[in-house]
């Protein structure tokens, strides 16, 4: 069979991990992005083992990654910093489910998809290509861009983000819809801080409507929170829109000292607010030659830390069958079918996640066992899509 000409639109880390699974398949990609050049964006990402089996099988070493490896998740009173649960991580989660959970700067793991995509072909990436249209016929897909060029191809994958064109343009035009919750991010320098002011784990405090997440990155040189807040009237969903620090503080003026000393400690210019969008999840996402992936197909809130994760899942079903399917329509359908459950389940249970951590209160009386979260956790962080969907040499 001549392999297809398969496109994809949106280099973020969903377009660029399924760029790297084709290619490792033997099939030729070109990926489409809008931005005029790939600047590194200021974020963390955890990512747990369920993605971590994906970069390994795809050739990213966790060397290049710069990682911060957490010991562990706790989960802390708001004004006491108690710890309220604890759920060991380090090596105790690599030993349960064959992959570590790693905290990685987002601009290093994109870096490092992007090494490898491009010494694999270096004309993959095309930027400054915005999509504005998608044309679907029987023997192709046609892409027009913002320049007025287009380009055609046998299979079009939308990796265009929560926003996506794609997804508009062949099947739901409805805007995402905002959950009113915000999620404010900082980035500070560790050496900045206090000695010991931030434990290395994943550090949770959680209060009423409101929680904060902090960890360290790059071997522990900087510190990264996110601050999600209930705010009814903000809708601006982007990775650079500063937000104001001021702000951000008087949301926490009554919690504890290490809250508000990581906010007090916060660059103006390294401080930013990402209104949080959802759609439910979709009966479909694939026509006979088109397809979406990763937030374009099932964005969610982050609460579960899992939607770059599920996007590098989708990458690899996906080029699985794109690989092993010669009839473009039953791969794609096969690739939905595989995906939409497991991805609506993590839609929903972030957003469930969300509400029980916003009604934390002082007196919660819960305590989860080390070895019960695993068990709770094993439906996500134990699947590997590498075991169930092997790799089949190309030659
Ligand atoms: C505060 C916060 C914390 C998070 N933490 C985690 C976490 O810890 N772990 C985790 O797994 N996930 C996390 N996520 C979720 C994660 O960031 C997203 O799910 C992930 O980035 C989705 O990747 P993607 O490639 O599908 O889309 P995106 O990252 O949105 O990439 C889409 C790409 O498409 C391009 N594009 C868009 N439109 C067009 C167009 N018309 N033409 C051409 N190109 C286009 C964009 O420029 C972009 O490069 C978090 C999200 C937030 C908001």
């Amino acid at each position: 069979m001549n392999p297809p000409q398969i496109s994809i639109v949106g280099a973020g880390i969903g377009g660029l991990a399924a760029a790297l699974a084709l290619q490792q398949r033997g099939l030729s990609v070109r990926v489409f992005e809008q931005a005029r050049a790939l600047a590194p964006v200021g974020a963390g990402v955890h990512i747990s083992p369920n993605g971590m089996h994906v970069l390994s099988e795809l050739g990213i070493s966790t060397d290049t990654l710069n990682a911060f490896r957490p010991g562990a998740t706790v989960i802390r009173e708001y004004q006491t910093s108690e710890p309220l649960f604890e759920t060991p991580l380090g090596n105790t989660i690599e030993q349960a489910f064959g992959s570590p959970f790693l905290d990685l700067h987002r601009a290093d793991l994109h870096q490092a998809l992007m090494t490898q995509v491009q010494a694999n072909d270096p004309d993959t990436v095309v930027l400054n290509k915005m999509l504005v249209s998608i044309t679907e016929k029987s023997d192709e897909v046609t892409l027009r861009f913002t320049d007025k060029s287009q380009s055609t191809a046998q299979v079009v994958i939308g990796a265009d983000g929560v926003h996506s064109v794609v997804r508009a343009s062949l099947f739901d035009s409805l805007a995402a819809e905002y959950t009113g919750h915000v999620a404010y991010r900082g980035l500070i320098a560790t050496d900045s801080l206090p000695d010991g002011l931030i434990d290395p784990v994943l550090n949770i405090w959680a209060g009423p409507g409101k929680h904060v997440v902090a960890y360290y990155l790059r071997n522990g040189e900087l510190l990264n929170y996110v601050a999600a807040v209930e705010e009814p009237d903000w809708t601006t969903e982007s990775w650079t829109t500063r937000a104001d620090v001021a702000q951000l503080a008087d949301y926490f003026v009554d919690w504890h000292t290490s809250v508000k000393t990581l906010i007090a400690s916060t660059p103006a210019e390294a401080c930013y607010k990402w209104a949080l969008l959802v759609r439910p999840p979709m009966q479909n996402w694939s026509t006979g030659r088109t397809t979406l992936l990763g937030d374009a197909a099932h964005p969610m809130v982050p609460y579960m830390a899992q939607g770059a994760v599920m996007a590098i899942e989708d990458a690899w079903v996906l080029s699985h069958y794109l690989a092993t399917e010669s009839d473009i329509a039953i791969a794609l359908a096969n690739y939905g079918s595989a995906r939409q459950g497991r991805t609506a389940a993590v839609q929903r249970a972030a957003w469930e996640q969300g509400q029980k951590t916003h009604a934390q209160t002082q007196h919660q009386s819960d305590s989860v066992a080390s070895g019960g979260h695993f068990a709770k956790t094993q439906w996500l962080y134990g699947y590997n899509v590498c075991t169930e969907y092997p790799l089949i040499d190309p030659d």
